[in-house]
Order: structure tokens, then sequence, then C-alpha cells
């Protein structure tokens, strides 16, 4: 690294020592500066990448909310309004244990870029908390959202910060979290995306972000004469980016071979068609259950969840995989194993799944990489449309926000691999995603001053 890049990153090791994620998230998009750095002396003059790795503000809260049985439980909120240089924050609220500030940071740093990358104006936000919906009733789950949202009213707007959902919230939560926030402010605004369609919520939008890794995917093979269509896929997780994710494999031709979830995976070497998946999503978003119940209806084999290191899903023969889980779901030994079976693209539907060491293998192994910050990034641009209608009070119908998703995508595509091409080396979409992200924002911040 140049001794600027460098500088930057030592300064954030140093200012947040416990902040793994953070550390890694930004590392990785400094690898990507270095190349252009020595050409952007405006940058580093005006302490851009500093800038970049503060956030504008952070709010962390507390989220007290009573259990079925009457007792007090307290959880952490948290809200990272990361950058407002393109717009207003925008960026998932994500229920899960592991919550933390890093994570926090990291998801709201990735979301600066990721943004940017789709071309609407939105800045990058991220926020949640260490709640876990997993066993909470109903009524729980209700109390908890309007908790939180008691608090988070005050900082967000729909010019301000306009949250959305990620791991653990669904359109059920947005709607609760939606109508405490209507009910305090006595406001019917854009406030939220991912509402229910009765409601203001637009079409596509929970089939957007899997839908848009798979047309980002897609997009790649074809400049390689390669197509998802006769080909075998293997997808991580089994919520709402996995199940779009088949959902829209299938509609291509293509046949999905696994399904996971943090207790195990399964293996339906027929493929899990959409009658399988209609399962899946009942199971997954109605009654809540495991996906080990997919084993048994089905009669595939499960393969428990047994160790932090090599995850069996990424050790079968296929053609392309999606990781659609949680960050560092893929670790150096699975991505030898990827590289082993001779896979020939990695989608990346979660938020940074692979580790920097994965990373490099992936990469120097010839696997063709689409990074979270382009390949997931369907899922924001569909909340920027459905900001757009919720400000014309209107609503499209769903073939014009799918068309508008595929246009979207293509460009992101176009703008990544020209980004590759110029700055960096040809395919190299890592690069070509932060390089070309990153253009954006910092000629607006340069613009704007010391803000
Ligand atoms: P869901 O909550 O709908 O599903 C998450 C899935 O991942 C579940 O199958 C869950 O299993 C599994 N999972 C979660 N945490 C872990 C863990 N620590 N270890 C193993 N498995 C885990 O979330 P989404 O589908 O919305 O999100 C998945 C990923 O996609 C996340 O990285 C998210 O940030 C990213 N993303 C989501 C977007 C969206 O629009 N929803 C947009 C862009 C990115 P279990 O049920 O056992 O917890």
């Amino acid at each position: 690294m140049h001794s600027q890049t460098e500088q930057v990153y030592q300064m954030v090791c140093r200012r947040d020592p416990n902040e793994r994620e953070f550390q890694q998230a930004v590392y990785t998009f400094l690898l990507s500066i270095d190349k252009i750095i020595d050409e952007l002396p405006d940058v580093t003059y005006h302490k851009i990448l500093e800038r970049m790795t503060e956030p504008e503000r952070v709010i962390m809260f507390r989220v007290p909310w009573m259990d079925d049985e009457g007792n007090c439980q307290i959880n952490r909120g948290f809200r990272v309004q990361m950058s407002s240089a393109i717009g207003p924050y925008k960026g998932g609220l994500r229920l899960h244990p592991s919550v933390n500030l890093s994570i926090m940071k990291f998801l709201a740093f990735e979301q600066v870029f990721k943004n940017s990358l789709t071309g609407l104006p939105m800045g990058g936000g991220k926020g949640g908390s260490d709640f876990n919906p997993k066993g909470k009733s109903e009524q729980e789950i209700m109390r908890f959202c309007q908790s939180f949202m008691t608090e988070l009213y005050r900082h967000i707007g729909p010019d301000t910060d306009v949250p959305a959902g990620d791991i653990g919230v669904g359109g059920r939560e947005i709607g609760y979290l939606y109508g405490q926030y209507k009910r305090i402010t006595n406001q019917f605004t854009g406030v939220l995306t991912g509402k229910g369609p009765d409601f203001g919520g637009s079409f596509i939008r929970p089939e957007a972000t899997g839908y848009g890794l798979v047309y980002l995917s897609q997009a790649i093979l074809a400049d390689k004469k390669m197509d998802i269509k006769g080909s075998t896929c293997l997808v991580s997780g089994s919520g709402n980016v996995a199940q779009f994710t088949v959902e829209k494999i299938n509609a291509l031709g293509g046949k999905v071979i696994t399904l996971s979830d943090s207790s195990g995976m399964i293996i339906d070497e027929e493929g899990i068609n959409d009658e399988k998946l209609a399962f899946v999503k009942m199971l997954k978003n109605v009654k809540r259950g495991r996906i080990k119940e997919y084993a048994e209806k089905y009669h595939v084999p499960y393969i428990e969840r047994t160790s932090e290191v090599a995850n069996p899903l990424w050790n079968i023969k296929a053609d392309y995989a999606f990781p659609c889980a949680t960050q560092n779901e893929i670790v150096k030994e699975d991505a030898l194993n990827l590289a082993k079976n001779k896979i020939k693209l990695v989608g990346e539907g979660a938020n940074m799944p692979c580790s920097i060491e994965a990373e490099e293998i992936l990469t120097s192994s010839g696997i063709l990489l689409a990074p979270a910050k382009a390949a997931n990034a369907g899922g924001v641009a569909v909340s920027g449309l459905e900001m757009a209608q919720n400000s014309q009070r209107m609503k499209w119908t769903p073939e014009q926000v799918d068309k508008e998703l595929q246009n979207i995508m293509k460009n992101i595509y176009k703008n990544i691999s020209e980004a590759a091409e110029t700055y960096s080396t040809k395919d190299n979409f890592i690069d070509g995603a932060n390089i070309a992200g990153f253009m954006k924002v910092s000629r607006a911040m340069l613009a704007q001053g010391y803000v």
C-alpha cells in the first residue's frame, strides 16, 4: 500500500482496535483505492479517505421492551449515518444477536459505495439491534419494534435517513416500525422502504436483491459466453436474498441444489424447483422454521453445521456459487474447495461473505467474483425506486420496476467492468466496484467542502 492509504488504515485500527469487521471492509476498499491514489492529489490533500472512514454520526440507544411473561428486556439499538454526500442516509436494519458497532459500521461503509453504484441519489447508513427475533412471539416482535422506533424516529426522515430491512427484518417488522413512526410523528411519508404493497411499498422490493444478484451475474457470464441456463448452482442461506436468488435462477433455467441456515444445510441434487421453493418460503417466512424440515419433507441429505472452519456447502461440485447468508461465510478453506471444484463464478448476495484470504484465493484462481457492493445492490436500488414512488404519490407496475432494476444492474456491470479495465485489471470487479463507487462520492465531498 502507498503511505497515504496505509496511514488511513492504521488510523482506523488505532482508533477502533476492536472493530474487526469494520477494519476488514476498510482494508479491502483501500487496497483498490491504492491503485488510483497517485492520480488524485485532491483526495489526499483534502483528507477524503480519512473522512470517509469516520461516520458522520453514530447513534446508540437503549431498547427496553416487555416479554410475554411481563419481564423487562433490554437490547442495544444502533444507527450509523455514514455518509450523506450524495443523498439522504440509506441502508437496512439488522436484528441478530451478533450485531455490534463493528458490524454496523462495516455494513454502513459498504453501503455508501453500493448506493453510489446504483446511480440513485442515496447516501449510506445501517442500523439494527442485538435483539434475537428467533423464538419470539408476534407480540414480542411488535413490542420490540415499537420501542426501537420510539427512539429511532427522531433521527430519521424521508429527506434525512430512510432505513429498510436486512437480516431479521422483513415486511412484518417494517410494518410494525412504520406504524409506530406514523403514530409518533402523525406523518405518512416514505421514511422506510420495504413497506407492504398496500401502504406505499414498491412491487419487486422483496425480490430485488436476489433478482438483482442474478441479473448482474448473468451480465458477467454473458460476456464470457456462459449462462445461468443449464447450470448447477450453490446457494447458502434460506432467507430473503437466498429465496429470490433461487426463484430467478429457476426462471432462467438453472438448477439450485443447496440451501442452508445457521444450523445446517440441505443438498437436493434434483434441484429446488418452484414448488419446493414455495415450501421454503412458507417454512422460513411464515412458520419461522429450520431448513432441516426441508430434508425431512423431501427426503434429501441434511448436514448439520458443526465447524466454524470449512463449510461443506462450498465443497460441492457446481458451476456457480451464491453466498446469501452472512459476512465471512466463505473462509480460506472454503475458497480452496471452490477453486478445487472449478466453480466459475461467485456472486455475493450477502454483504462481505468472503474473508480477505478467501477473496484472494478466489480471484487468483481465475474465479469470476461479483462483489457484494455491486452484486446485491438491487435491493437498495428498488428501495430508491420506492422512495421515488412515495415522493410522486404513485405506484409503478411490477413490470416497470423489474425493467428499471434490470437496467440499473446492467449499468452497474458496465461501470464496474470499465473501472476495472481502466484502473486495475480486466475482470477485477472488486477493484471496479470500489473505484467506481468511490469516484462519485469523493467528487461530491470535494465539492461540498470540509463537512
Ligand atoms: P434473512 O434474515 O432473510 O436471512 C438470513 C439467512 O442467513 C438465514 O437463512 C439465516 O439463518 C442465515 N444466517 C444469518 N446469520 C447467520 C450466521 N451468523 N451464520 C449462518 N447463517 C446465518 O436475511 P437476508 O436474506 O435479508 O440477508 C442475507 C444477507 O444479504 C445479509 O448479509 C444481508 O446483509 C445481505 N443483504 C440483504 C439485502 C436485503 O434486501 N434483504 C440487501 C443487500 C444485502 P438463520 O435462520 O439460522 O438465522
